[in-house]
């Protein structure tokens, strides 16, 4: 049955978790831990590319220009020679491979550090992909590549208690059409939209009802693209994969919540299927957060977030300023810190009392994946509990990665596929918006030169 969010409140009354940091005692600190670094598995050769191409990119009028000197080097070098050359350096460091057996190869490497892939593919920043009024096949693509992802988890993951794979939904549904939907959210028409939702589940090779706020052409893409979801989250309901719906803008995020809190409660009774992302340099993603909770509660389903601090941070303030609206994410990054903070001890107090809540702890941020570790040694949840993952980004942070999974936690990395024409793009763009993340680095430059050093001193 659809539903909408808004008729299910919250009665639980508000408590600080936040608060039951303060009385944990860090039981172990990152850096103290970090004396042994963690990069025993990899060669010199590869430290010493990793920290050159870190340093690089810490270089921000190097990732902004990126695409102009990308332009530059296809000019000058033609397209085999600097393909060549992106692929051993940026793409080598970032991106886990386009054919089967390069992925399954560096799914390996990482596997053997105790940590699993979190595929995604990066189809979806192609650019601009002309969009439902040219046609479906472009979405039907990137339907096949997530059906792909999922296949690549089945066979790379094996091992794993909980095989995760990120989607975007706007890889399958148009975004002017989550734009249309969001402002129908937000105007509060969501019964309309939540039986719609449920006429296209049931009706899967029939005409469905008809709604007002899409024209005929829009109607026939929704219908398409909601039937291509069903298809995603049916195939990992039967290959026990969770599929992590990613979140974008906040003009489109409305849609992407709705379309897949609905979605939980179709594919959710067992499993954490459909997972929603939160983030939390939006001022409302606590309540948000809240609000699915107990909307999975009420529906005794399973709930799975993944909360990340936010890529779009630039975009959201710029959008804001020009349509003269208060800035939907915090003004500073310490009032996204705190908030982060806050929504994580929600879940990991969540899930210490219950079974079917879920969290993947995404960030590169020290403090915080300390706190996360502090609060859950403080209520005595298993390390290793199926129930809470820490993700971080291929390439990105791996010392942070790397304790983690030496101390006993799920760890993954998310690990965009695709080939260097399609990947790197996406990566530059990536770049741009998490610069601060880059910048921070430095401590895996700083651990990774120390253990050079060591290396060529104590050969
Ligand atoms: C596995 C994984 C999945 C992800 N999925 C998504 C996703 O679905 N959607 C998405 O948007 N992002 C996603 N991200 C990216 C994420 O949102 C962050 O951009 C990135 O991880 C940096 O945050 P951090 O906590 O790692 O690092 P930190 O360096 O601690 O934080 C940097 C972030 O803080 C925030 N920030 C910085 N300054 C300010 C300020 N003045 N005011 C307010 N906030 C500020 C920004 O969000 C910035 O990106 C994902 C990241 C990972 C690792």
């Amino acid at each position: 049955m659809f539903c909408c969010l808004q008729t299910i409140q919250s009665k639980t009354k508000f408590v600080s978790l936040a608060t039951g940091f303060k009385n944990s005692s860090r039981a172990q600190s990152i850096n103290s831990a970090t004396k042994t670094h963690g990069f025993e598995t990899k060669s010199t050769k590869q430290l010493f590319k990793s920290v050159s191409i870190l340093k690089l990119c810490a270089y921000r009028p190097f990732v902004e220009h990126g695409e102009k000197i990308l332009g530059y080097f296809y000019k000058t070098f033609g397209k085999t020679f600097t393909t060549k050359l992106l692929q051993a350096t940026f793409y080598d460091q970032f991106c886990i491979g386009d054919s089967t057996e390069e992925i399954l190869r560096k799914c390996e490497v990482i596997k053997r550090e105790n940590m699993f892939p979190l595929l995604c593919n990066t189809a979806e920043e192609k650019t601009n992909p002309s969009s439902y009024e040219f046609g479906e096949t472009w979405f039907d693509s990137n339907k096949d590549n997530m059906l792909k992802c999922i296949d690549l988890t089945c066979l790379a993951s094996q091992s794993a208690v909980t095989k995760p794979v990120q989607m975007k939904l706007t890889a399958i549904i148009d975004a002017k059409i989550c734009k249309i939907l969001s402002d129908v959210i937000l105007k509060g028409h969501t019964e309309e939209l939540g039986s719609w939702l449920q006429s296209i589940a049931e009706n899967r090779s029939k005409v469905v009802q008809e709604v007002s706020f899409l024209d005929a052409e829009q109607q026939k893409h929704a219908i398409c693209a909601i039937r291509r979801l069903i298809d995603v989250f049916s195939n990992a309901l039967k290959k026990q994969i969770n599929v992590l719906v990613d979140a974008e803008y906040d003009d489109i995020n409305p849609a992407i919540n709705f379309i897949s809190t609905n979605m939980m409660l179709l594919f959710n009774k067992n499993a954490p299927v459909v997972q929603c992302t939160y983030q939390c340099y939006l001022k409302s993603s606590y309540n948000s957060l809240r609000q699915d909770m107990e909307f999975c509660k009420h529906f005794n389903i399973h709930f799975g977030a993944k909360v990340v601090r936010g890529a779009y941070l630039e975009s959201e303030r710029i959008k804001a300023q020009k349509l003269n609206m208060e800035s939907p994410v915090f003004e500073t990054w310490q009032q996204t810190n705190k908030n982060y903070n806050k929504v994580i001890a929600k879940l990991i107090e969540e899930i210490s009392k219950n079974k079917k809540c879920h969290v993947m702890v995404a960030s590169h941020n020290k403090e915080s994946i300390e706190l996360s570790v502090d609060f859950i040694n403080s209520l005595g949840i298993e390390r290793s509990s199926p129930q809470i993952l820490f993700a971080q980004l291929y390439g990105l942070s791996d010392h942070l990665s790397l304790w983690l999974a030496k101390n006993g936690f799920q760890v993954y990395k998310s690990s965009p596929i695709g080939s260097v024409d399609e990947t790197i793009p996406y990566m530059i763009r990536r770049a741009n918006e998490n610069n601060s993340v880059i910048q921070n680095s430095r401590g895996d430059r700083t651990l990774m030169m120390q253990e050079i050093l060591s290396r060529c001193l104590f050969f």
